[in-house]
């Protein structure tokens, strides 16, 4: 599969079968993001938290492309008094769309709605499990401080392939905590996100991939530029 990262914490991952998800559709406010809106088709949207750069073009782009909204138990109700499609689940519960399993985890942080004048409870923060047919599993960590279930629930148990987890510190994991995270989550590739957008989460991701590297050498430290793309093989990381 392919995973396209559009800056900040937006990605767009494309299956074998061509299913699109996209994650968190922070775009035209996104000063990383170069990519139009129009130019997002995607089957399903992931939404981690209500945060306005995680939320992002949600409405618009469900709006345009009639694809649902997986989120947390509060935010679909405030979704569906907009009439947009949602699928409400919460955390440790699972769908199934288009063959693919998605997973609501846990992740450390904040989440209420923050898109409009007034703020709207948006429940907890989420992160996301992404469970394709050939088995890869992607995990999309969300915003979130280090906690000790990414290890004993989230690495030993649903065992992630791929990571996408937050680097920038202030409101989230550092490199540091972030290569920590990596390390106990214990996956073949790791993506750093959630850093440069915006001067307080300026980070150096090669600090991050030095961590890791000392932590877990054997972890591939995947920085991308935003709009590019990365395959994901899992023959590439056979042993
Ligand atoms: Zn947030």
């Amino acid at each position: 599969m392919e995973i396209r990262w559009l800056g900040h914490s937006a990605f767009e991952i494309i299956s074998d079968d061509n299913v699109k998800i996209l994650i968190d559709p922070f775009i035209s406010n996104n000063p990383a993001c170069q990519v139009p809106v129009e130019d997002l088709n995607p089957d399903i949207i992931l939404l981690t938290h209500g945060h306005s750069d995680h939320f992002g073009d949600a409405l618009e782009i469900s709006n345009n492309t009639n694809a649902p909204i997986a989120c947390i138990h509060e935010i679909s109700l405030f979704l569906a008094k907009q009439g947009i499609r949602n699928i409400s689940i919460n955390i440790g519960g699972s769908f199934i769309f288009r063959n693919i399993k998605f997973t609501m985890l846990e992740a450390k942080h904040s989440s209420d709605i923050d898109i409009m004048d007034e703020t709207v409870p948006g429940g907890t923060a989420a992160s996301f499990l992404i469970t394709f047919e050939d088995g890869t599993k992607i995990f999309h960590a969300g915003d979130t401080g280090l906690f000790g279930d990414m290890k004993t629930i989230i690495g030993d148990i649903y065992k992630p392939d791929v990571a996408l987890l937050p680097i920038g510190d202030k409101f989230t994991m550092g490199p540091f905590e972030a290569a920590l995270a990596s390390m106990w989550l214990n996956p073949k590739a790791v993506i750093p996100m959630h850093y440069n957008t915006f001067p307080p989460i300026e980070q150096d991701p090669a600090i991050f991939a030095n961590f890791v590297s000392q932590f877990n050498p054997n972890i591939d430290v995947v920085v991308m530029n935003p709009d590019e793309y990365y395959e994901y093989d899992p023959e590439d990381y056979q042993d």
